[in-house]
């Protein structure tokens, strides 16, 4: 079972869409498909789209495989040690600006590839929450915590 979802950045608002839909799905306020009046991915939307706007998603994700326990230690172990060795940059102070924000950029987007492969990519899955909580709980008191920050994630999941 497939649903329509328009990609907002890719659409030009020439409305082919509007035009071959046949149940009204793509004319919303919102400017995001009706997934309600959709009809399972009849797809002449997706076709008739010059901007490639339209694509079919499942209306019902497969639940994620479970990853081994070892792996997501393994995963953990290697986001902790890009943490301590960003707290490490940032102990050189204003001397090498770029080479900092250089560092900073990538050992941040390393770290949160390895949580999202340690099963945490969904902001509202229950793992999530728990991790959120493990975290307030191991380091709620060290001052670079963004404790407030993690409050709030909590508060809105
Ligand atoms: S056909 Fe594609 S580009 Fe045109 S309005 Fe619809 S989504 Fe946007
Ligand atoms: S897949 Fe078909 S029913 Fe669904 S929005 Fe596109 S044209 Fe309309």
């Amino acid at each position: 079972m497939m649903v329509a979802s328009r990609n907002l950045r890719l659409c030009t608002k020439d409305c082919m869409c509007l035009f071959v839909c046949p149940t009204g799905a793509t004319d919303t306020e919102s400017g995001q498909i009706d997934a309600s009046k959709c009809l399972d991915g009849c797809r002449l939307c997706v076709d008739a789209c010059p901007g490639g706007a339209i694509y079919l998603v499942p209306r019902n994700y497969p639940k994620p495989q479970p990853k081994r326990e070892d792996v997501v230690k393994a995963l953990f172990a290697l986001a902790e040690s890009k943490v301590k060795t960003r707290a490490l940059a940032n102990g050189l102070g204003d001397d090498y600006p770029l080479a900092r924000k250089a560092l900073d950029f990538s050992l941040e987007v390393l770290a949160e590839d390895c949580v999202r492969e340690g099963g945490y990519m969904l902001p509202q899955s229950v793992v999530t929450k728990e991790f959120l909580k493990d975290l307030r709980e191991r380091y709620g008191d060290d001052p670079a915590f963004p404790v407030k920050a993690v409050e709030r994630l909590l508060d809105l999941l």
